[in-house]
C-alpha cells in the first residue's frame, strides 16, 4: 500500500507513529481498528463501474479478495509509515513466503545472487533449492569480509540478501557499506530485518533497497500468527506488489488485524525485552560457564560498533557459548529451565530457548563466529528469546539450570 496521511502522521516520533499508522478515516470509521473485512467477492454498482474498475490496479480499490480489502491495508500502509523512504508495503502468508516473493521478483534463470552465509536457513535453501531449480546460481559470502563480497559480483549478479545480525550466531556487518556495494554493482540489496524492525534499524534510509521481517515475529508479538511484509521505494514497490499478485500471495483480514493489534505495542515491548535480555546478557558475560556471550547489544561483545554505529534499537534474541561441556550438558541446561518454552520462532511475550548448532547452515564462515573453525573451540551454543517475564526471575532460572549443566 502506497504511503498516506493517518491519524498521527504530522508526528515523526516512532513510538507516536506506531499508535497512529495506517488508522486512515475512510477505513476505520469512527472506531480505533480498522474492522475485519472478511471478503472474497467484491460487489460492482453495475456493469459500467465494473468495466472502470477492471482498468485499474491501484492501492486501496475495491476489486477482489486477493487483493485485499481495508484490514490488509491498514496493516501495510501502517508498516509503510514505520519504514522511512519506503512508498510501499506487499505482506505474504508467512516470513519465508516474504523472502520467496522478493527473490522471485528480483531474479531471472541465468542471474547470480549473493546470500550472507549467516542467513536464516530456509533463505540459504531457498538459494540452493528453490532458486537452484529455476536456473538461479547463488553464491555464498561472510558479509564482514568486505573486499571477498566485493569480488564476488558479475555482470549476472542481480541480489544480495542480507540478515543483520546472523542467523543464531549474531555477527553484526556494516550494512550500509554492503548495501553502496551492491547498488555500486547494479545490484539490488534486500535486508531481513526482522531482528530490529524499522524500529530498530530504518534500513531503507542507509542505503538498503527492500526491507523484509518476518511479522510472525515481533509484529504479532504474541505466538499466534504467520505472516511476512516486504518494504520498498516506488519502482521497487510496483514490481513486488506485481509478483505478490501473480503468485497469489494473501493474508487473511483476521490475521491482519492481529498484526495490526501485535503492532501498536511493538514499541513498548521491543523497549522492554531489550532492556531484559541486555541484563541477562550481562548477567551471563559474568558467569564462569559461558564461553561467550553473543549479543550485539552488550558492549564489548562481537559486533557491538556495528551495533551502536547503526541500530537505534534491538530485541530479546540473542546466543551465548558454553566454556567447555558436551552438547548433553547444554542439552541438560535448556531442559533444566523452568520459564523458558523451548521452540522455534520468538518475538513473542514468553520466552523461549534453543540449542543451536549453525555449523551446517554456513558455507564459509566460521562457528562459533571468531574461532577459526579451531575445533578446540568450545561450540556448544543456546539461543535465547527473552519475552516479558521479569528479567530477575529469568536469571534465578539461568542460575539454576546452570547448576545442572555442572552435574554431568
Ligand atoms: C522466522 C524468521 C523468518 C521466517 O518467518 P516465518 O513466518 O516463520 O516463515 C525469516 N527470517 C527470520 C530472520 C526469521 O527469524
Amino acid at each position: 500500500m502506497i504511503l498516506s496521511e493517518s491519524t498521527h502522521g504530522k508526528h515523526t516520533r516512532t513510538a507516536t507513529r506506531v499508535v497512529g499508522a495506517g488508522r486512515r478515516k475512510e477505513w476505520t470509521g469512527p472506531v480505533v481498528n480498522p474492522p475485519v473485512w472478511r471478503a472474497s467477492t467484491h460487489l460492482y454498482e453495475d456493469t459500467a463501474a465494473l468495466a472502470r474498475n477492471g482498468q485499474y490496479n491501484e492501492d486501496g480499490r475495491f476489486f477482489y479478495g486477493r487483493r485485499g480489502s481495508p484490514t490488509q491495508w491498514a496493516l501495510c500502509d501502517a508498516l509503510t509509515q514505520l519504514e522511512p523512504g519506503a512508498a510501499g508495503t506487499v505482506i505474504y502468508p508467512s516470513g519465508v513466503a516474504a523472502i520467496a516473493g522478493v527473490l522471485l521478483t528480483l531474479v531471472k534463470p541465468g542471474d547470480v545472487l549473493l546470500i550472507s552465509d549467516n542467513a536464516y536457513d530456509p533463505s540459504r535453501t531457498m538459494g540452493t533449492g528453490l532458486l537452484t531449480d529455476f536456473g538461479v546460481e547463488t553464491r555464498f559470502f561472510d558479509p564482514r569480509d568486505i573486499e571477498g563480497y566485493a569480488a564476488l559480483f558479475c555482470e549476472r549478479t542481480r541480489a544480495v540478501l542480507l540478515e543483520a545480525p546472523g542467523s543464531l550466531s549474531m555477527e553484526m556487518c556494516d550494512l550500509p557499506e554492503l548495501a553502496r556495494i551492491a547498488r555500486a554493482k547494479g545490484a539490488v540489496s534486500v535486508l531481513d530485518n526482522t531482528w530490529a524492525s524499522p524500529l530498530g534499524f530504518a534500513a531503507l534510509e542507509h542505503g538498503i533497497d527492500i526491507s523484509l521481517m518476518a511479522l510472525t515475529k515481533h509484529v504479532g508479538g504474541h505466538s499466534d500468527l504467520m505472516m511476512g511484509s516486504a518494504s520498498a521505494g516506488p519502482e521497487l514497490y510496483a514490481a513486488l506488489r506485481k509478483r505478490a499478485q501473480q503468485l497469489g500471495n494473501v493474508v487473511s483480514p483476521d490475521d491482519a488485524a492481529l498484526a495490526l493489534r501485535g503492532l501498536r505495542t511493538l514499541a513498548l515491548r521491543l523497549r522492554q525485552e531489550s532492556e531484559s535480555a541486555l541484563k541477562i546478557a550481562r548477567f551471563l558475560a559474568e558467569r564462569p560457564e559461558v564461553a561467550q556471550v553473543l549479543c550485539p547489544m552488550l558492549p564489548g561483545a562481537p559486533g557491538h560498533e556495528l551495533w551502536s554505529r547503526d541500530f537505534t534499537g534491538g530485541c530479546g534474541l540473542f546466543s551465548f557459548i558454553f566454556r567447555g561441556g558436551s552438547a548433553a550438558d547444554r542439552d541438560r541446561f535448556v531442559d533444566a529451565l523452568s520459564l523458558f518454552g523451548i521452540g522455534f520462532s520468538w518475538g513473542g511475550y514468553e520466552s523461549l530457548a534453543l540449542p543451536i548448532q549453525p555449523k551446517g547452515a554456513r558455507s564459509v564462515m566460521p562457528w562459533p563466529p571468531a574461532s577459526g573453525n579451531d575445533p578446540a573451540v568450545d561450540r556448544h551454543g543456546v539461543r535465547l528469546a527473552i519475552g516479558l517475564e521479569d528479567p530477575e526471575d529469568l536469571i534465578a532460572d539461568i542460575a539454576q539450570a546452570l547448576e545442572a549443566w555442572k552435574r554431568a
